[in-house]
Parts: structure tokens; C-alpha cells; sequence
């Protein structure tokens, strides 16, 4: 069976009210790179057989919400268009809105530990800290987050749709307001 007719056997299994996130259809339909995910339910979006919103993933507990897959109903119309970056800011602004907050994470990180700076990649950071408990899991999980976004825009010059985007600037929003201290 082809890839996308196995995630949409997935997310048909779960009914059209429970959504799936790219993270669990990538290890349950065992389709890999997550790219690979992300690119077929942007399509399978765009030919009306699957709908892409904001929610609790209902697979697993991930503690934040997620960009999630359902199942479109029988007879959904088509997108008809594969240009997702409508309502969302061009490559470069995600750039450097992401860069942004990469450099102000890496700062309050550096306060958190109380030392002049860090060599240390962002993410394996992120989760040592969250492991010696300097910062909850709910942060470490919204910051590796959107360094995986901001990967995929910076590395990948791949630019969020504009429901990612919403998800990013609310993950931005939620660090300050989980972060005693957060640079902004
Ligand atoms: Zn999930």
C-alpha cells in the first residue's frame, strides 16, 4: 500500500474528530523522514482528503497542542491549491522572526544556568536542562519545537503553512510566559 493511503487508513481508524500530529503518523504508519509525513498530508489537504488544524493530538500525550491530521469528511471539497504560505509570512520573515527567538532562547538559557554563554547545540541543551530540571518539560518540549521549525525554514528553506505558523507564534508566546526571566 502506498504511503498515503496507509495514513489515511490511520486517521480514518481514528474518526474524523480525533486528529493525528505528523510525529505519531511518522512512527505508527512507519513512514520516514517526518518531511515525508508533513509533505503528503499537505497534499493529501490539498486533494480534500484530509483537514489540518490546531488541537490534542489523539494518539499520544504530548503536553502541548500540535499541528493535527483528520480524516476529511466524505465529499470534502478540494483545495484545490498546493500554495500553503497564503497567510502565513514570506521565507525570509519566518527567518528571521525565528532567528530571533533562537538567539533571545539561547540568552535566557544562558541566565537559567547562570553562565556568559554556550556552545552547546540548542536542543541537546534543552533536553539536559529539562533533565536536571532547570526548565519544566512543558518549555523544553515548546523550544524543540520550534527549533525544528526554525530547522526546517533556516536549513531547509521550507516555509511553515499558515496553520504552523499559528502554532509557532503561539509557541513563541508561551515561552515567555513560562519562563521566569524570558528575554524579549
Ligand atoms: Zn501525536
Amino acid at each position: 500500500m502506498a504511503n498515503a493511503d496507509r495514513i489515511l487508513d490511520l486517521l480514518r481508524k481514528q474518526g474524523q474528530e480525533n486528529g493525528v500530529c505528523d510525529d505519531c503518523i511518522e512512527v505508527d504508519v512507519n513512514v520516514h523522514p517526518r518531511q515525508q509525513v508533513n509533505q503528503i498530508c499537505r497534499r493529501l489537504e490539498a486533494e480534500g482528503k484530509v483537514a489540518r488544524r490546531v488541537g490534542t493530538c489523539s494518539i499520544r500525550n504530548h503536553e502541548r497542542e500540535k499541528v493535527l491530521n483528520f480524516a476529511a469528511a466524505a465529499g470534502a471539497k478540494p483545495r484545490g491549491s498546493l500554495d500553503f504560505s497564503k497567510g502565513a509570512p514570506n521565507l525570509k520573515e519566518q527567518t528571521d522572526i525565528l532567528s530571533d527567538w533562537l538567539s533571545k532562547a539561547a540568552e535566557t538559557l544562558n541566565r537559567v544556568e547562570n553562565v556568559p554563554r554556550s556552545i552547546e547545540p540548542i536542543a541537546t541543551r534543552v533536553s539536559r536542562l529539562r533533565r536536571e530540571g532547570l526548565i519544566s518539560s512543558s518549555l523544553a518540549d515548546k523550544m524543540l519545537h520550534l527549533n525544528a521549525f526554525r530547522n526546517r525554514v533556516v536549513k531547509e528553506r521550507n516555509a511553515l503553512d499558515v496553520i504552523e505558523w499559528k502554532l509557532a507564534q503561539k509557541y513563541i508566546s508561551d515561552c515567555q510566559c513560562e519562563c521566569k526571566g524570558w528575554i524579549s
